[in-house]
C-alpha cells in the first residue's frame, strides 16, 4: 500500500472515532445520551432498542446522512470549480460502480448460465438483480446478486422472492459459495456466505412477522409463511 494512503486511512479512522461519537448526542450545547453511554476507555454501550431502530430506520438514516453530505461537499467553495454542474455526485459517492456491477454480470454468466435465475429462461440482456432487495440491506455482496430479465427484476422490485426462489438462492450458496467469493475479490465487493444468509434470514422473519408477500412471478405473490423461516434455519 502507498505510504501516504496508509497515513491518511489512519488519520481518518481517527476522526471517525473521536468526532461522531463525541459530538452525535449533543444538541444546542447539551448532551441527551438517548442513544449510548460511555462504558470505558474506548467503549460504548447502546441504550435499550437502539440497535432494533438503527436496523429498522437504516434506509432513512442513511438518505437522510446522504444528502446532508452531498449539501456539505456542494456548499464548500473550493470544492466548485472541481464538482462544476456535476449533477451525478450521489451516484459518484455512493454507488456501486458501473465497472463491478459489469464484472459481476460477466462472472454470473459463467457460473449460472446465460438464463433468468428467477423464471430459469435465457436472457441476451441480463440486469444483475439484489436477490434480498437493496432497499432492505443496502450494501452489494456477490452472494447476494443473481441474473434476471430486466422484466422480472422490475416485477420483483422491492419484494423478497418465494419460497421456490429462496431454496434454490440457498442450495446456491452451499455449493457456489467459493465461485461467490471469487467474484466478490474480482469486484471488490464485501463478500461472506454467512453474512448473506444471516441478512436473508433476518428479513425473511421480518416478512413473516409483517404479514409480508413474497415474489413468485409478475403479479404473483405469496404470504412469507414460518416454513420460510425453517429453510433458512437449516
Ligand atoms: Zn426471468
Amino acid at each position: 500500500m502507498e505510504p501516504r494512503y496508509a497515513a491518511l486511512l489512519s488519520r481518518v479512522a481517527a476522526v471517525v472515532a473521536a468526532q461522531p461519537l463525541n459530538y452525535l448526542q449533543n444538541f444546542g450545547g447539551v448532551t441527551d445520551t438517548f442513544l449510548y453511554e460511555r462504558s470505558g476507555r474506548g467503549t460504548i454501550t447502546l441504550r435499550p432498542g437502539v440497535a432494533y431502530c438503527l436496523r429498522r430506520f437504516y434506509t432513512l438514516v442513511q438518505q437522510l446522512s446522504r444528502a446532508h453530505w452531498i449539501d456539505h461537499i456542494k456548499a464548500n467553495r473550493r470544492n466548485h470549480s472541481i464538482l462544476g454542474d456535476a449533477g451525478d455526485l450521489e451516484d459518484f459517492l455512493f454507488s456501486c460502480s458501473r465497472q463491478s456491477l459489469a464484472l459481476v454480470g460477466m462472472a454470473l454468466r459463467k457460473l449460472d448460465g446465460a438464463r433468468c435465475f428467477y423464471c430459469g429462461s435465457g436472457v441476451v440482456e441480463a440486469d444483475v438483480d439484489h436477490f434480498v432487495p437493496f432497499s432492505l440491506y443496502p450494501r452489494d455482496q456477490a452472494h447476494n446478486f443473481v441474473l434476471a430479465h430486466p422484466a422480472c427484476n422490475r416485477s420483483k422490485s422491492d419484494t423478497l422472492a418465494a419460497k421456490p426462489h429462496l431454496e434454490r438462492w440457498l442450495e446456491r450458496l452451499a455449493t457456489k459459495s467459493d465461485a461467490l467469493n471469487e467474484i466478490g475479490a474480482l469486484a471488490g465487493l464485501a463478500n461472506d456466505r454467512l453474512t448473506a444468509n444471516r441478512v436473508a434470514a433476518w428479513a425473511y422473519a421480518a416478512a413473516n412477522t409483517t404479514g409480508g408477500q413474497a415474489w413468485l412471478s409478475a403479479s404473483h405473490y405469496e404470504p412469507v409463511t414460518s416454513s420460510y423461516l425453517g429453510l433458512l434455519e437449516a
